[in-house]
């Protein structure tokens, strides 16, 4: 009968996250500090990327300590779980896909990016940066060049390290990490993760050249 489809609870669900979706995202929108009249300027990123595992955080806090010209360090992993506190329904997304080792949708992600690169130029006048873990499919790269064309991706660095010594330094890790995703079950999901949705980014940026 027509209409009856808003009746199904699936259309119901669906619609409900998307709504809650594009409430996010418009909250994501709204700078949570006084606004400000100057516009970030075009950019000069490297994107730093690798199994879990694999030391991208703590080559970046190295680079960001050592490389001349000032890179800041920006963690996506990080950046998604500082927002997740922030509660709400999209907090569980983000929740629910990293205790799950999956990748959280990207329009989330690069806003958080964004977000981050704007407060460190308003605080630092910081142009140059260092993002660590993205991006990790085709579907991040997409949104990134939607929303971020203009800034230079200056090139990929990818860390390999063989997967038993990354398991090892995650276990060792996650005594002491308090981190959701820092036991076995979900880094076996992590690497197939990375194996079937991050490499072929990898691989295909390197064929580019980037
Ligand atoms: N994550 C994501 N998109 C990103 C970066 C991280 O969805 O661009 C999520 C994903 O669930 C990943 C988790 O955050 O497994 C942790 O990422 P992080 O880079 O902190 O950890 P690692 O690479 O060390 O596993
Ligand atoms: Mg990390």
């Amino acid at each position: 009968m027509p209409g009856d489809y808003t009746r199904c609870p699936f259309s119901i669900g669906l619609f409900l996250s998307s709504a809650a979706l594009v409430t996010y995202l418009t909250r994501l929108d709204k700078p949570k500090s006084k606004p400000s009249s100057v516009v970030l300027p075009d950019c000069q990123v490297v994107f730093v990327v690798g199994g879990p595992g694999a030391g991208k955080g703590t080559q970046c806090t190295l680079l960001e300590e050592r490389l001349p010209g000032g890179w800041k360090h920006l963690s996506a992993g990080d950046l998604l779980r500082a927002e997740r506190q922030s509660g709400g329904e999209l907090g569980d997304i983000i929740n629910k896909k990293i205790a799950n080792g999956e990748l959280v949708p990207s329009s989330i992600t690069v806003k958080l990016l964004e977000n981050a690169m704007n407060a460190a130029y308003h605080q630092n006048q910081t142009t140059n940066f260092l993002i660590d873990g993205f991006p990790r499919s085709f579907e991040n790269m997409d949104a990134w060049k939607e929303a971020m064309q203009r800034h230079t991706i200056k090139f990929m660095l990818n860390f390999e390290c063989p997967e038993e010594v990354l398991v090892g330094r995650l276990l060792e890790r996650g005594q002491s990490s308090g981190r959701s995703d820092d036991n076995i079950e979900v880094i076996r999901k992590r690497f197939h993760t990375h194996q079937q949705e991050s490499l072929p980014v990898i691989e295909r940026c390197a064929k580019q050249g980037v």
